[in-house]
C-alpha cells in the first residue's frame, strides 16, 4: 500500500507571516488536500530572541485567517497543547528527541565530536583562502585528519559533526527543478549540534538537523519549501539515509519578488499577512492570487487563460493542483490583480460568506443587527473593491453625518427639492415597493428627476452624495432615522 501524502509548513517566527511563506503553505496545503494526505504546521522555533509565544502566535492565527487549516500542529494560544500524534510541534519541545538521535549517531560513528575552536577554524579559512582556495571543514581541518579521526571523547566541551559522503555527487530531485547536483567534496562535514556548555553535555542542535529529525518522525513525504533553501538539501539527504528513512520527494518553490524583480520586501509595500488582511482582501483572493503566481493550473491539459477560468475555487485548486505546473523561476507579486481578484470574488460571494469577513471591520452595533438587514447591506455594497470599501459605504448606517459637504449642499439641496424632502418624512411604507410607489408619486407632484431627489437625500441623509442606491440606503436607515436626520432641512 502506497503511504498517505504528508506535507509539512515550518515556518520559523520572526514577528510576521511573510506573504512568500503563505505561498509555500499554500502550496503544501494544496497538495495534501489533493491527494488525501495530511497537512502539518510545525514551528522551528530554535532563533530564541525571535520566537516568541506572541511570534508564534502571529503565525497561527495568520495561517487560520488565510484558511490554510492544519491536520496536525500546535492549538492556536496554547503552548502546552495541539493536536496529532507526532506532537509537540514545536522544535524547542522537541529537544530530548534531537538529543538522543544525536547520541545515536555518536555511538553509530557516523557523527563525531569536534573541539576546533571557532578561532581556529577561522584562521585556517584565512590561510585556505589566501591560497585562492575554497575552505572546507572537511574532516577535521585535513582531510581524513583532525577530529574526525581523533574519536574524541565526552571528557571537553564539544560541536558535533555528521560525517558526509567523501565521494560522487549529491542529487537532489525535485519535483519542480528537477535534479541539482552537488558534488560531496563541495559540502563539509556540517554541525549537527553546537558546543554545549561543559564535558558530554549535547549543545543546541542546528537547522539542518532537526528538520531531517522532525521530518522523519513525522512521516513527512514531501517537502515543500522555499528554493532559498535548495542548498540545504544536499547536507539533509545523507541524514536522512543515515536514519534509514525513505527519502521524502523534495519541490522547492520559487521566490515571490517585487514588481522591480527585487526579493519581495518591505520597500515594496505589505508583506506581511496581517497587512493583507487590514486591507479588507478576501482570504480566498489571497489564496488565488498566491496560487497563481507560480502555477499555471491546466484544465484538459489546456492552460486557464479566460479571466472566468482563473476565478477557481478552493475545490477546483485542490482537484487540479499539480507541482509539475509550477513554474521554476521566480515570479513577481502583482497587487492589482491581487486586487482585481478581490474585487471578482466579494461580487460573486453570497452574502452569507461575507459576512463573517466583513464583520471585523464594522462596529459593535454590526452584531445586533438582524439577518435580513446584514443580508441587505452586504448586496448592495458588494460592488466594493474590498470589505474596507464595503464598510465605508456603510458607515452611515451606523453614524449620522457630522459634517455636510458643502458644495453637495449648495448643488443638491435647492429650494425646488425642500417640499419633496418633506414628503418623503411622510412616506409610510419602507419595503422597496412601496418605497419605489411614494418615491415616483412624490418626483411626479414637484416635477423633479430621480437624481434631483435621492442626491439631496443623500446629503441629508449620508452627508455627501454617495450612498448605496437610494431605496437601500432608506431602508437600512428605516424609516424612525430618516425621518430624525431630514428633519433638520425642512
Ligand atoms: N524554518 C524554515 C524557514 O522558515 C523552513 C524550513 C523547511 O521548510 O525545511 O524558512
Amino acid at each position: 500500500m502506497s503511504r498517505q501524502i504528508v506535507t509539512r509548513f515550518a515556518p520559523s517566527p520572526t514577528g510576521m507571516l511573510h506573504i512568500g511563506g503563505v505561498r509555500t503553505a499554500l502550496f503544501c496545503w494544496l497538495f495534501a488536500r489533493r491527494h488525501g494526505g495530511r497537512f502539518i504546521l510545525r514551528i522551528e522555533d530554535t532563533d530564541l530572541s525571535r520566537s516568541t509565544d506572541d511570534n508564534i502566535r502571529i503565525i497561527e492565527e495568520g495561517m487560520a485567517w488565510c484558511g490554510l487549516g492544519w491536520d496536525e500542529g500546535p492549538v492556536v494560544g496554547d503552548p502546552s497543547q495541539w493536536k496529532g500524534p507526532h506532537g509537540p510541534y514545536r522544535q524547542m519541545q522537541r529537544m530530548d528527541l534531537y538529543r538522543a538521535k544525536i547520541q545515536e549517531l555518536l555511538d553509530r560513528n557516523l557523527a563525531y565530536r569536534c573541539r576546533c575552536s571557532r578561532e581556529a577554524i577561522e584562521e585556517r579559512r584565512k590561510t585556505v583562502e589566501a591560497a585562492g582556495k575554497v575552505f572546507q571543514y572537511n574532516r577535521g581541518l585535513d582531510r581524513g585528519k583532525g577530529c574526525a579521526a581523533a574519536k574524541h571523547d565526552a571528557s571537553e566541551p564539544a560541536a558535533i559533526r555528521f560525517r558526509m559522503p567523501e565521494e560522487g555527487d549529491i542529487v537532489v530531485p525535485d519535483l519542480i527543478k528537477g535534479d541539482t547536483r552537488f558534488p560531496a567534496d563541495s559540502l563539509d562535514d556540517w554541525i549537527i549540534a553546537r558546543t554545549g556548555e561543559g564535558p558530554g553535555e549535547i549543545g543546541v542542535p542546528t537547522y539542518n538537523f532537526c528538520v531531517v529529525v522532525d521530518d522523519t518522525h513525522m512521516e513527512v513525504t514531501h517537502v515543500i519549501r522555499g528554493d532559498d533553501h535548495l542548498n540545504n538539501t544536499p547536507k539533509q539527504i545523507p541524514l536522512f539515509a543515515a536514519f534509514g528513512t525513505e527519502l521524502p520527494a523534495f519541490a522547492h518553490v520559487p521566490m515571490i519578488l517585487g514588481a522591480d524583480g527585487a526579493k519581495l520586501s518591505k520597500r515594496h509595500g505589505a508583506t506581511s499577512i496581517t497587512e493583507y488582511q487590514a486591507m479588507g482582501l478576501l482570504p480566498s483572493a489571497v489564496r488565488l492570487a498566491l496560487a497563481r503566481l507560480s502555477w499555471t493550473p491546466k484544465i484538459d491539459g489546456k492552460a486557464v487563460e479566460s479571466a472566468e477560468e482563473e476565478l477557481l475555487t478552493d475545490e477546483q485548486m485542490i482537484q487540479l493542483f499539480d507541482l509539475a505546473d509550477c513554474q521554476k523561476s521566480a515570479a513577481r507579486f502583482d497587487m492589482d490583480k491581487l486586487q482585481w481578484l478581490n474585487q471578482k470574488l466579494i461580487q460573486r460571494a453570497p452574502w452569507q460568506e461575507l459576512e463573517p469577513h466583513l464583520r471585523p471591520f464594522m462596529p459593535e452595533a454590526w452584531q445586533g443587527k438582524p439577518d435580513a438587514w446584514k443580508a441587505q447591506a452586504i448586496q448592495c455594497t458588494q460592488k466594493g473593491k474590498s470589505l474596507t470599501d464595503m464598510a465605508e459605504a456603510l458607515r452611515f448606517t451606523f453614524e449620522r453625518p457630522a459634517a455636510f459637504e458643502e458644495k453637495a449642499v449648495e448643488k443638491f439641496m435647492t429650494p425646488a427639492v425642500k417640499p419633496a424632502l418633506a414628503e418623503v418624512v411622510a412616506l409610510p411604507d419602507y419595503s422597496h415597493e412601496g418605497l419605489e410607489a411614494g418615491f415616483n408619486a412624490i418626483l411626479e407632484r414637484h416635477g423633479l428627476k430621480t437624481k434631483d431627489l435621492a442626491q439631496a437625500l443623500r446629503v441629508a441623509l449620508c452627508g455627501r452624495p454617495v450612498s448605496p442606491g437610494i431605496f437601500d440606503t432608506l431602508m437600512l436607515l428605516g424609516r424612525e432615522e430618516v425621518v430624525a436626520r431630514l428633519e433638520r432641512w425642512l
